[in-house]
């Protein structure tokens, strides 16, 4: 028995093995394209609803951040769907149960500038205690090493996991050294996610960082002569931020 004020004994409750944080599986266990062990093409329906819409060219600035960050949300949904959990008891207004929280260190978005930055705001809103790191990058003109003009992410690289983001996977370039300089700084569970990813760039970082799964809305046909992706959206920069 016991009063009013004095907090009921709860008895210590044994968890199910299966319920134990584990990390189960390290990364993600949908269909890998054919084509590209690296990669998955997220199908959701209203994904790709939504990805039609914002490759019309006459879609306004308005919708087309809008839908950025919709699809980036719906992504995020469908990526996380391997995190850990682990067990934790709550009180409900009736009772001590046993529910479960995600486990292990927080997530961290890392949009490379600036076009991933579209797509933050979308997916903190479904995991609001993400971190947000930022990397720009450039190549050199002459010698076309990457150069970071700004890099900066949250601390505890070693246990967290990273995803990073950028509409448009073309060439690949900024994807494999934004990576690159992840890896450099100790990050060691990376995801690469975009909205349209070309066969080009998806195959350059299955080269370059076959560790890293990539996940995209669509897998588009080429890259123009002007590195643009076909039949792409365009520039993801521009329609983004209404520049042109
Ligand atoms: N970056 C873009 O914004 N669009 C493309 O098609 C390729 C790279």
């Amino acid at each position: 028995m016991h009063t009013s004020n004095s907090s009921p004994t709860v008895p210590p409750v044994k968890e199910p093995a299966a319920w134990t944080c584990r990390r189960s599986a390290r990364y993600f266990h949908a269909m890998p394209h054919p084509k590209f062990p690296n990669l998955t093409v997220l199908d959701h329906p209203l994904i790709q609803h939504k990805l039609s819409i914002l490759r019309d060219k006459n879609t306004t600035t308005k919708d087309f951040k809008q839908l950025v960050n919709e699809i980036a949300m719906l992504m995020a949904y469908e990526v996380t769907k391997d995190l850990p959990l682990e067990t934790a008891d709550v009180d409900t207004p009736l009772e001590r149960m046993r529910g479960v929280r995600v486990a292990g260190k927080k997530l961290a978005l890392v949009p490379i500038l600036r076009a991933g930055l579209g797509m933050v705001e979308g997916i903190a809103q479904l995991i609001p205690s993400a971190r947000v790191g930022h990397i720009g990058i450039y190549r050199e003109h002459d010698t076309l090493e990457p150069v970071d003009y700004y890099f900066k992410i949250p601390s505890g690289e070693d246990a967290r996991d990273f995803f990073v983001l950028d509409p448009m996977l073309a060439t690949g370039g900024s994807a494999v050294d934004a990576v690159s300089a992840l890896k450099h700084a100790g990050a060691q569970r990376i995801r690469f996610l975009c909205l349209v990813a070309a066969p080009e760039g998806v195959r350059r970082m299955l080269e370059t960082h076959p560790d890293v799964p990539v996940f995209a809305a669509a897998l588009d046909r080429e890259l123009n002569d002007h590195g643009y992706i076909l039949p792409g959206l365009g520039d993801a920069g521009d329609r983004l931020f209404g520049t042109r």
